[in-house]
């Protein structure tokens, strides 16, 4: 039989692995697979993809873009990114309605566990959440970081709720521990809108952390 070129096993790949295709090419495909490494580490990597773990989410999310086209991503990653989708979605709406406490040294503190756990800690008086990320594997000027992203909002307009919440006293700071904080290089404080770093790529993770303040490093 003809040798088949690389390109084209490569083009039947993705479906390959969704095990969409037909006993011949499934055949053509796995022969092809057995005596050729370059395919080999390219369906490999389809197949890692799949598996990441959750905390690893936004990697996916960029391998699975560069590869396929949205569309076909979508059918493929199926509820890890409608996931994402619906954080992206909650995050939009968020700061929509609320706004941004501004950074400053004496309001926020993070502060390191025996673990290496983070916490998170609040000296302000009240507010309407807290939005925290798992870590995120971040590449910029060619150096791997995993970094984690805070904001702590509150809400546009003076709600008697945000009244009666502003009368509750606290006796010290409030704390949060943040998800998965062991594995963090770097804590950046302030607003961010993943949906335009990751999806629409309107904005780079430079950009993005150059408008953030770095509150922390390991
Ligand atoms: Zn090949």
């Amino acid at each position: 039989m003809k040798e088949v070129k690389c390109t084209i096993i490569q083009d039947l790949l993705p479906l390959y692995v969704d095990d969409v295709v037909s006993e011949d090419t499934k055949e053509l495909v796995e022969q092809h697979l057995q005596t050729c490494q370059a395919c080999q580490k390219e369906y490999e990597q389809m197949t890692e993809t799949l598996y990441v773990p959750i905390e690893n989410k936004v990697t996916l999310f960029e391998k699975l873009n560069k590869k396929w086209n949205r569309k076909k991503m979508i059918l493929i990653g199926g509820s890890v990114l409608m996931t994402t989708l619906l954080c992206f979605t909650v995050f939009s709406y968020v700061f929509h309605y609320q706004k941004l406490i501004p950074y400053s040294k004496d309001l926020f503190v993070i502060e390191e566990k025996e673990d290496g756990t983070l916490v998170s800690n609040y000296f302000g008086e009240s507010h309407a959440g807290t939005y925290m990320t798992h870590p995120m594997k971040v590449e910029i000027d060619g150096e791997t970081k995993y970094i984690s992203l805070i904001s702590y909002v509150e809400t546009m307009a003076n709600s008697p709720t945000s009244n009666f919440f502003r009368e509750d006293k606290r006796i010290g700071p409030e704390q949060s521990t943040l998800p998965d904080s062991k594995t963090v290089d770097a804590v950046y404080y302030g607003d961010f809108d993943l949906e335009k770093v990751i999806i629409t790529k309107e904005q780079s993770w430079k950009e993005l952390l150059q408008e953030m303040t770095l509150i922390w490093e390991r």
